[in-house]
């Protein structure tokens, strides 16, 4: 940093939402300061270092596609990769990494340090400065100045930041990095409602303590991988993970701890989350179940650190010990770091328009856990459209709002202002209603365009994925045109994998649609004169496998846009909607929207239930038309 103090875009924090955020707004071109306070832990991965996982992983490839950094770094340092959910439709399926923590570190350090535009400073922000309800800066802990137009908040769980570990509690961040304490009051001051939530992580233990012979081994995919589009596909060989498990024992030494839980002792506050729990919230919420999986996931190469997935806790320290021990192969394991909760202050995001600027104070934004989100891949995604927006908005253009139908981004950012979260908010597939249309592999069609326009992408990535794109669209097209002939050849490759014999000819395509049948199959009967890579291959098989499904979802969200607008009557049964959840019947009940639009937006009411409520709604109207019709004819 030189001794300037103006700028067009400061970011506070240089965790996973900040990187994206100074690394997009310096890449627009905006002179950008990222100030941190301390420069050590820049996208520190504070849980488990592991990115991806279903809709996690859509999150980070749609980062990419946009031009953000999360999908490289993840691939500069994964040591463990593989493909979940692979018995499942293609909607689901996705990639998760173990990485290096260090490594990742590493590689945000080096882009930050080498981007032009952008000055990095370790200090504490503890004073937004705001004028006319515009912000205009902020003040540090050692009394620095920083003016700019815009100010992108994205604090995580340091914010009040106060650890539990038993009944010992203490002001910090996380992993004994230092608390911003004063922040919060001038956040306050400014108008803004603060809340506090909570989360949690697991104790690390030394990979030498642990039996790992009497462990079942999980390797990383023999088959090449990664998060980037534009990615080179690797092979990771000769780190494992090691999967254990909690068993009678563990539960009973928990719950007979329970009165020294900060959690089920009152002390703690804040809401946790409730997708990724605490072992004791799993042992008190599921009584009947005798065991939970325990992943041990090394933390970084040259480290004997092994996180314990799953295994979250906040008892205290002698329990851990005998929890620990208590699992099958960690009976002499050794814990270097204890697990703890983390209370923190958010900032409910309902007070944030779809462009992550507060509605309060023009040019101030937020992104990440600040927002009431767990997760580097959700904090990472706000962290990138905050920038982007503050950016656009300097230039007085329109503000990037992605829709429901078009990114796991735009679910993330309407769930979070339409609805708010009252407990730390993660990415799941099942929150997204047209998981179809939001897949892995067509992340790029999706979003790449827009990545490009705000200047995000430049002229080599574009060329290589227009040329993808053209191959794609060509062969679908030739396997729509390509006819297989019966034969007795091709009839003893339908029997092999349990499909029909032929009787007569009939389109490629027809014939990959059957269930079993791949695109190896009918390449064999009917080749394509050019060659594809297995990702493109992929996309090809599912665009025709699943064009009825995939065609659906787009005559929903059709439907679903023209809905907008469409009237409720005010005495409307909601009781006559099949499947509506009571919990949103009760709020649509309460609220009476007038059309369906300011239904969508009430906090509680499911996608799921508004596509139901659209439905009825679109049902009701069609027999109003032909009533209408029908009178009119009488006439
Ligand atoms: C104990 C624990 C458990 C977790 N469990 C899970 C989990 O189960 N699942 C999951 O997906 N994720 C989990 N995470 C969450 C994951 O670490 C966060 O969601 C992610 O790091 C959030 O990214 P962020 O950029 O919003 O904030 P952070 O990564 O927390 O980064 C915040 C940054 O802001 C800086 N900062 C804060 N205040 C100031 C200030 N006033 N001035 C200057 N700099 C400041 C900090 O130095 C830091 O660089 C957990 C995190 C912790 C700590």
């Amino acid at each position: 940093m030189d001794t300037s103090s103006d700028y067009d875009v400061i970011v506070v924090g240089g965790g996973h939402a900040g990187c994206e955020a100074s690394l997009a707004a310096a890449r627009m071109g905006s002179r950008t300061l990222m100030i941190n306070l301390y420069h050590d832990n820049v996208a520190l991965m504070a849980c488990n270092p592991s990115i991806g996982s279903p809709a996690k992983a859509n999150l980070t490839r749609e980062i990419c596609a946009l031009g953000g950094e999360q999908a490289r770094a993840a691939d500069a340092s994964t040591m463990h990769i593989r493909w979940l959910n692979t018995s499942k439709g293609p909607a689901v399926q996705a990639l998760r990494a173990q990485c290096d923590l260090h490594e990742y570190h590493d590689h945000y350090i080096l882009a930050l340090e080498n981007t032009a535009n952008l000055d990095v400073f370790q200090d504490i922000v503890t004073r937004i400065i705001v004028e006319k309800n515009c912000i205009k800066g902020v003040e540090t802990r050692l009394g620095l100045v920083f003016n700019a137009p815009a100010v992108i908040l994205t604090t995580g769980t340091y914010l009040g930041g106060a650890v539990h570990i038993g009944m010992t509690s203490f002001p910090s961040g996380p992993l004994g990095q230092v608390a911003a304490t004063e922040l919060t009051s001038s956040l306050r001051d400014a108008g803004f409602e603060v809340g506090r939530m909570k989360t949690g992580t697991t104790p690390r233990i030394h990979a030498d303590t642990v039996d790992w012979d009497s462990l079942q081994r999980q390797d990383s995919s023999d088959e090449p991988l990664c998060f980037d589009i534009w990615g080179e596909k690797k092979v990771h060989e000769g780190i494992a993970c090691y999967i254990t498990r909690s068993n009678p024992q563990t539960h009973e030494i928990i719950m007979n701890n329970l009165n020294r839980s900060p959690l089920y002792s009152g002390r703690i506050e804040g809401v946790g989350p409730r997708y990724c729990p605490s072992i004791e919230s799993k042992v008190v919420g599921f009584p009947d179940k005798s065991s939970h999986l325990v992943f041990l996931e090394p933390v970084a190469r040259n480290s004997k650190e092994i996180y314990m997935q799953n295994f979250s806790t906040s008892l205290p320290f002698d329990v851990q010990v005998k929890m620990t021990h208590s699992l099958p192969g960690c009976q002499n394991a050794k814990i270097i770091r204890p697990g703890y909760a983390i209370e923190y202050d958010f900032m409910p995001p309902t007070q944030l328009k779809p462009s992550l600027e507060t509605k309060r104070v023009k040019g101030l934004y937020c992104a990440g856990q600040i927002n009431g989100t767990s997760g580097y891949e959700e904090a990472g995604a706000q962290g990138l459209m905050a920038a982007i927006n503050a950016v656009l908005s300097l230039r007085a253009e329109e503000p990037v709002v992605l829709d429901r139908s078009e990114a796991y981004i735009g679910v993330l950012i309407d769930d979070l202002v339409t609805k708010g979260t009252k407990e730390p908010y993660r990415m799941l597939t099942s929150r997204c209603e047209y998981r179809l249309l939001l897949r892995h592999d067509n992340v790029d069609r999706r979003l790449c365009p827009i990545g490009r326009r705000i200047g995000l992408l430049n002229d080599e990535k574009w060329k290589i994925l227009t040329s993808k794109w053209k191959k794609i669209d060509d062969e679908i097209e030739r396997i729509y045109k390509a006819r297989i002939r019966s034969s007795e050849e091709v009839n003893n490759k339908l029997a092999e994998v349990g499909s029909a014999p032929l009787s007569e000819s009939v389109p490629a395509s027809t014939l990959l649609s059957r269930p079993g049948v791949d695109y190896k199959l009918i390449s064999l009967f009917s080749p394509s004169s050019q060659t594809l890579s297995d990702e493109e291959i992929n996309t090809v098989s599912i665009e025709i496998k699943y064009k009825g499904y995939i065609e659906r979802q787009y005559r929903q969200v059709k439907r679903l846009n023209k809905m907008e607008t469409v009237r409720i009557p005010e005495d409307f049964d909601y009781g006559t909607v099949p499947g509506l959840l009571s919990e949103s019947r009760q709020k649509l009940e309460k609220v009476r929207p007038g059309t369906f639009g300011q239904a969508s937006r009430i906090s509680g009411v499911t996608p799921t239930d508004l596509q139901l409520l659209s439905v009825v709604l679109h049902a009701q109207r069609q027999r109003k038309k032909v009533k209408n019709g029908e009178e009119k004819v009488q006439e």
